[in-house]
């Protein structure tokens, strides 16, 4: 949709790849300013380089670090009107009993963590100008247990409610904040769902439910309506955008 995002500038966290990559490479293509952020410079300079002279601008490190947080607002230069928090890492499968604390930790710093203090980040601008738009990247694993470890499944619980309570606080202000829930979806993300490891974690009756694997475009659909005014009456929304693995 041409010219959906112009005026608009959006902040994509994990925007060198998969479904942070789509998202930021669609919102360019309809109009807005990215911010892209990702850990992986050679990634980021990718993405440069096949948007080409779309108003991109990018910033490497790790999402979860104040530093580069405070950067990302810095190239904002106090006119953020979006925020995708979608840099996330997955588990392994990890059981309860099987969960070292450093991998514990590092899933809830960059999935939980870092969404919050982005939040924090961009809000008090978005409240000044009385418009902002926000996604969290939550996930099948949001819902229920069966597609991930024990880690990955408190995180993005946790992602829904970081989404609603926010969404409620600054609603009224005129910031949406929403969730969107992929499936599986084909990326650079470890969650090798149809693997043995799979199999032997998940069990072989949840391994065999689940989905084809979506494209990151398809996510990126689903985030850029909830970035839009199309979902003007929507906040607090966790939106399920899995092919319907969620209705087994
Ligand atoms: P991906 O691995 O292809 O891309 C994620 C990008 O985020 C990578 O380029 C990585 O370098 C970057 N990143 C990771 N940690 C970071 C950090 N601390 N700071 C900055 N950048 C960081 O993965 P994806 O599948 O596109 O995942 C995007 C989001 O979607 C994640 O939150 C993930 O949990 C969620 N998700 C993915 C699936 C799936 O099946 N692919 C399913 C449900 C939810």
């Amino acid at each position: 949709i041409p010219n959906r995002f112009a005026g608009a500038t959006v902040v994509v966290t994990g925007a060198g790849s998969g479904i942070g990559k789509a998202t930021a490479t669609r919102l360019l293509a309809e109009g807005a300013r990215v911010i892209a952020s990702d850990l992986d410079a050679e990634r980021l300079d990718a993405l440069s380089v096949e948007v080409g002279d779309a108003p991109l601008t990018t910033v490497v490190g790790d999402v979860s670090d104040d530093a580069v947080i405070a950067q990302i607002v810095e190239v904002g230069e106090g006119r953020i009107t979006g925020l995708v928090n979608n840099a996330g890492i997955m588990d392994a499968f990890v059981p309860t009993a099987e969960i070292d604390d450093a991998l514990w930790e590092r899933v809830l710093r960059i999935n939980v963590t870092a969404p919050m203090k982005l939040m924090r980040a961009v809000l008090p601008a978005m409240v000044e100008a009385g418009h902002g738009r926000i996604v969290n990247v939550a996930s099948e694993a949001s819902i229920r247990a069966g597609a991930s470890g024990t880690p990955y499944a408190t995180s993005k619980h946790a992602v829904v409610g970081l989404t609603k309570s926010t969404a409620l606080f600054y609603g009224p202000a005129g910031v949406r904040v929403n969730a969107v829930a992929p499936g599986a979806v084909a990326t650079n993300i470890e969650a090798p769902f149809r693997s043995e490891l799979g199999a032997q974690r998940l069990g072989p009756i949840m391994q065999a439910t689940v989905p084809a694997p979506a494209t990151a475009e398809q996510l990126a659909a689903s985030i850029t309506w909830l970035l839009s005014e199309d979902s003007a009456n929507v906040n607090g929304a966790l939106l399920m955008s899995d092919g319907g693995w969620s209705t087994i």
